[in-house]
């Protein structure tokens, strides 16, 4: 499942645009909540999810991609 962006807690700081190797968030806005355009390249590094200060991102991960280094609030 691509990620997806809870309005109600990104605080539109842009860290996950800026940090994405593939560019999942592809022509996001600034001081705008991301728009996810490449969902289906994101290959779960996790990077966006520890970026984000406010666990804005919701990122269901394939048992073969789970991160043992984050926390179930993370994982969700
Ligand atoms: S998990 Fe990695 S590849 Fe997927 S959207 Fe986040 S930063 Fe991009
Ligand atoms: S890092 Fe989190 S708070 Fe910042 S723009 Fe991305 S989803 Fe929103």
């Amino acid at each position: 499942m691509p990620p997806v962006i809870d309005d109600a807690k990104c605080v539109q700081c842009g860290d996950c645009v800026d940090v994405c190797p593939v560019d999942v968030y592809y022509g996001s806005k600034e001081g705008e909540t991301p728009v996810v355009s490449y969902g289906e390249d994101c290959f779960f590094c996790s990077s966006c999810i520890l970026e984000c200060q406010t666990d804005a991102i919701l990122l269901r991960y394939p048992l073969y991609a789970q991160p043992s280094y984050l926390t179930d609030e993370q994982i969700k």
